[in-house]
């Protein structure tokens, strides 16, 4: 019997609510080779600038493409620039140096090594 009303005055300030995309968040866009990469490259940026986000990572014409939402540090886009000249000649699939071409019978572009690009994709 009491006023006991489910009032809750717990204010959640775990600063959660703006929801950030950093690099991590879009390694499942590209190629398990490329993840040493993006990883890196997560490193270098928030070395300079830790609240970096990015709006896409993806490949594009077998090359990768790192997109930022905002930037705040000029030497992250040298940053940037320098990994997708590093994923150019790295194997999207393995990691093992590599270089764009087509994959047998595909019109599409793709970075892949001497191995991966014999090898049917979902074939174990
Ligand atoms: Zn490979």
């Amino acid at each position: 019997m009491g006023a006991g009303g489910g009032r809750s005055a717990e204010a959640d300030t775990t600063g959660e609510g703006c929801r950030m995309s950093q690099i991590p968040d879009s390694l499942d866009h590209v190629g398990p080779g490329w993840h040493p990469i993006l990883e890196q490259l997560h490193l270098d940026i928030i070395a300079v600038d830790p609240d970096y986000t990015t709006s896409q990572v993806k490949e594009k014409f077998g090359g990768l493409r790192v997109y930022l939402a905002s930037c705040r540090h000029p030497d992250v886009n040298a940053l940037i620039r320098a990994a997708e000249v590093r994923a150019q000649e790295t194997c999207e699939d393995c990691g093992a140096p590599g270089r764009i071409r087509n994959r047998a019978g595909r019109i599409w572009l793709q970075c892949l090594c001497d191995v991966c690009v014999d090898k049917e994709p979902g074939d174990g």
